[in-house]
């Protein structure tokens, strides 16, 4: 494995970085003003400017107007985007969409191309994934799906109950997995489906509130009645719901860490500077032995989770589905970041509790990176059970 980065793609996540910093940094002052986060207007406009900039979708292949970067190359480049939480949202590769892109781009016939694929580039619609139920439904366990397609002549009907869809509140549309066959394992047995949010027999029942909110279109309920869609609506073929999300959540856990390592540089960059520049026991706080542990930790976790991370790409991008690695990848990471952002708010003390800095809202986000997308102990189940396979016996 090569560890260098391309001089190329060195210089566009020096560009994407001078972007974030002067152009989208700016703009958290409003977070709180705006339940999406950020005001219409405000995204319309530093959209505009990272189109052109030439930093739109860097994750897309050139035919559909993104930059045509490997997963390799997009680790960079996410993580200087990742600098701010608004900045993958300025340059359309935040999720939920990221990875909706993604799946759409490997299975959406011609039509679900043209209808929804190009206005997701294009940045004219959002999209939003329905797979977690409430209980007794699909949380961790996604075999425990309980929402129901049954066949009605070339027509499905889905009746069901979803929640924390990131997005949803405002989506053009909808990709749903539902159990099609309650016959077979649901393995085999689930479909999704894609079905525009004003279908009749879709009711988006709230955004629920969550610690670390004013995300872009909430995390919602949603409850389908009697919702009918055509054989069409079908993305892939009937049956490959649990294959395609798997496709799906390999690379969108791995541009989660890419992402979620630029808030915490960011976080270290933060710490450091205020303890450059605070005294106390006549010396900078950066003079104090367990303030530099504190930042070396840091600096050293981070390193190793950008290794981790690059490492689980390349094998991806080598036809590997890397699952191991993505599953370590992604409870390092989570953890990673939490320590980061917990070690540069005690490094800031009141300043750091403060909304003066971005540490605490970061701190409340980054609680549920833990949890979705696979909790870390389901993560760990994942990576136990080969330890046990192969050291077990
Ligand atoms: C901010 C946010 C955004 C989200 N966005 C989406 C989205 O866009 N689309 C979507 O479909 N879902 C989304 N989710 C849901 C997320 O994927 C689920 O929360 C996650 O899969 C866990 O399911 P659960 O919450 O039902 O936890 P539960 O299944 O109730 O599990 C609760 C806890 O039990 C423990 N646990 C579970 N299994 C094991 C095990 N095998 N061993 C030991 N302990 C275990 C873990 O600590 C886990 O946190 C989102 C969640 C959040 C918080």
């Amino acid at each position: 494995m090569d560890f260098s980065t391309p001089s190329h793609i060195q210089a566009l996540a020096t560009r994407v970085r001078q972007f974030i910093d002067q152009e989208v940094i700016p703009l958290e002052a409003e977070v709180d003003q705006h339940e999406n986060g950020i005001s219409p207007q405000n995204l319309q406009a530093v959209r505009e400017k990272a189109r052109a900039a030439g930093l739109w979708c860097p994750q897309l292949p050139p035919e559909l107007g993104g930059l045509g970067l490997s997963l390799q190359e997009i680790v960079p480049v996410f993580e200087a985007a990742g600098r701010s939480l608004l900045g993958p949202l300025a340059l359309n590769c935040s999720a939920p969409d990221e990875g909706n892109m993604h799946l759409l781009h490997l299975y959406a016939n011609p039509d679900q191309r043209q209808n929804v694929l190009m206005p997701l580039v294009a940045g004219t619609i959002r999209s939003a994934f329905a797979m977690t139920e409430p209980s007794p439904g699909a949380g961790s366990d996604p075999t425990m799906l309980r929402t129901r397609a049954v066949r009605d002549g070339d027509s499905w009907i889905i009746n069901g109950h979803k929640w924390f869809a990131t997005g949803a509140d405002g989506a053009a549309f909808l990709i749903i997995m539902a159990v099609t066959n309650p016959d077979v394992p649901v393995h085999k047995g689930a479909t999704l489906f894609l079905a525009a949010t004003d279908t009749p027999g879709i009711e988006i029942v709230r955004r629920v509130p969550i610690m670390g909110g004013n995300d872009m279109g909430g995390h919602c309920e949603i409850r389908f009645h009697d919702l009918r869609l055509p054989d069409s609506a079908i993305l892939g073929q009937e049956g490959q719901g649990f294959a395609l999300t798997q496709k799906r959540l390999g690379p969108a856990r791995l541009t989660h860490c890419m992402r979620w390592t630029g808030i915490a540089q960011r976080a270290l960059e933060i710490a450091t500077q205020y303890a450059a520049h605070r005294e106390a026991f006549n010396s900078a706080l950066s003079g104090h032995q367990s303030v530099q542990w504190m930042l070396a930790d840091s600096a050293i976790e981070l390193h190793a989770s950008r290794l981790m991370i690059q490492q689980a790409a390349w094998l991806i991008s080598n036809g590997d589905d890397a699952r191991q690695e993505t599953s370590m990848c992604k409870t390092f990471v989570a953890e990673t970041v939490n320590r980061v952002l917990d070690r540069a708010i005690q490094i800031c003390g009141a300043t750091g509790i403060s909304r003066d800095l971005p540490l605490s809202r970061w701190y409340e986000a980054a609680r549920a990176f833990r949890i979705y997308d696979g909790p870390s102990e389901v993560h760990r189940m994942v990576v136990a059970r080969q330890v046990v396979k192969h050291y077990g016996s």
